[in-house]
């Protein structure tokens, strides 16, 4: 395949993975964008194969048993994930974007003629040592980081920050040192530094995303995503593939952007958040305030609420999704639509595990997008509605975050639907959400607890309405 033919394959999909990512800015078109991204990925990777001069049908044979093994096995983890488990997935993927990077760099530094970056002298050029070291250093920070991710959203670690005394100043002087370690390498191409500045970029990623925990997790997430994109970039130019630098350049670029998106939403500075230790702290069940009365009903008490409501909006968090409720929430609300109830949906853009995690259950639900509202477009509504109908969230209704400046999570917007005339709160118990703090809304006169699994307790409405 001509030079020419491959740079035109490889335009084209980098076209099409633009507006994949124009398609993925909405609900409404996100099928389509993905649909555009897998045609444009099929198109980079069957350019890269058969413009590679393979010249043994062995190789050949081991790729497509790469491709087998490893598309057979995201074919089952996509089969097989449950929706609640997707943060963790992306964070386990990201883990493995930033480990191939590693790999690629080391395959290239003990076989640089492979690659074609060794000069006549055999040293491997200095622009290819730039790359491979920026590859090793946003790989193996992406690696670690994403493990660690993993595990606090997979609860194999406590979800809380984990701060010491001198934490930053520490992770100050490591980033200084893996600097220096990346200059001292471009400059020497030494084993024992290769080696001393992967292991010191490993344990920086562990080091930078342990304090990170609670409310700042989907920071996080989007961050690691911007990570893997850089490291995938990196490989790119190790490989000196157009492709991928490109692929690896809008990943690292609206990872960013999301980061950045994710931040306001919390109101909160990138710089703090990386320097960490938001929430977590007073976490548990809110065993202080067992001894201070709430007021509890059941599903009849809540149908007969809505039925008799002029305007309910509903708020979905991560409870919903974890008791995959949606779909009884539609067949909720289309009652109430029916019976005559303004009903609406108001989406926080941190509310469940992953960035747009509400928006894309309540689609798989069929929910019609114009019933669905982001934070800022509906939260004046609250105070002119009858029912605000919160199911499975927690974090991001807490007034603590408005009121209270001594909340670690004061300044984050909420939705303020305790200005509802009355608050319908389904939950299993009075534990806090994954920030560990306590809500004071369940104590609020206008609320209603509605204790139960938020699937079952909507069924139950349903069945009552
Ligand atoms: P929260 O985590 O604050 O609260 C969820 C609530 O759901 C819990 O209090 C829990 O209470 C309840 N719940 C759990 N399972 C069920 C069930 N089966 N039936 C009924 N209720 C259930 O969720 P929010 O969506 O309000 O807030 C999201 C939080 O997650 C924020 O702190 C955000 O920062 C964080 N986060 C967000 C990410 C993102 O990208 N969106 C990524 C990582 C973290 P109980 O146990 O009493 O039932």
């Amino acid at each position: 395949m001509s030079a020419n033919i491959v740079a035109l394959l490889y335009l084209v999909s980098a076209i099409l993975f633009i507006l994949a990512l124009r398609g993925l800015s909405s609900p409404e078109s996100s099928r389509r964008g993905n649909i555009l991204a897998m045609i444009g990925m099929t198109i980079a990777v069957a350019t890269t194969v058969v413009s590679l001069h393979i010249t043994h049908v062995t190789s050949y044979g081991a790729i497509l048993a790469a491709v087998v093994i490893g598309g057979g096995i995201g074919l089952l983890i996509a089969f097989r994930i449950k929706m609640a488990a997707m943060p963790q997935l992306i964070a386990a993927f990201h883990s493995l974007v930033g480990l191939a990077a590693v790999l690629v760099a080391a395959a290239a530094f003990y076989h640089p003629e492979a690659y074609g970056i060794a000069s006549a002298s055999g040293q491997i050029e200095t622009a290819s040592r730039i790359e491979m070291a920026l590859g090793i250093a946003i790989g193996a920070i992406t690696f670690s980081g994403s493990v660690v991710a993993f595990a606090k959203l997979q609860a194999l670690v406590s979800g809380n920050p984990v701060v010491f005394p001198g934490q930053h100043i520490l992770n100050l002087i490591l980033g200084l040192v893996a600097i220096g370690l990346i200059g001292f390498f471009v400059k020497t191409q030494s084993t024992e530094v290769f080696w001393i500045m992967t292991a010191l970029t490993f344990g920086l990623g562990f080091l930078l995303i342990i304090p990170i925990g609670g409310a700042d997790m989907p920071v996080v997430i989007s961050m690691l995503n911007s990570y893997s994109g850089w490291a995938a970039a990196a490989t790119g130019f190790t490989l000196e593939n157009t492709a991928l630098i490109i692929t690896g350049a809008l990943v690292g670029s609206s990872g960013a952007i999301l980061s950045y998106i994710m931040c306001r939403a919390m109101n909160r500075s990138f710089f703090s958040v990386i320097l960490g230790g938001f929430g977590g702290e007073g976490a548990g069940p809110a065993a202080n305030k067992g001894d201070r009365p709430v007021k509890a009903g059941s599903a009849e008490d809540a149908a007969f609420i809505m039925k008799n409501a002029g305007s309910v909006i509903i708020v979905p968090g991560y409870g919903m999704a974890v008791a995959l409720a949606q779909h009884a929430v539609r067949e909720m609300a289309d009652i109430l639509k029916e019976q005559g109830v303004k009903v609406s949906y108001a989406i926080h853009p941190v509310a469940g595990r992953m960035p747009g995690h509400m928006n894309v259950l309540l689609a798989e639900a069929n929910v019609p997008y114009d019933d669905v509202f982001e934070l800022e477009a509906i939260n004046s509504d609250f105070r002119t509605t009858d029912v605000a109908f919160v199911i499975g969230a927690n974090d991001v209704t807490n007034p603590a975050a408005r009121d209270d400046p001594s909340s670690p999570i004061y300044g984050m917007p909420i939705l303020d639907v305790d200005k509802a005339k009355t608050v319908l709160f389904v939950k299993r118990s009075l534990a806090p959400g994954y920030a560990g703090i306590d809500n004071d809304l369940f104590y609020n006169e206008n609320t209603m607890m509605l204790f139960g699994d938020a699937k079952r307790m909507t069924e139950e409405i349903v069945k009552a309405l």
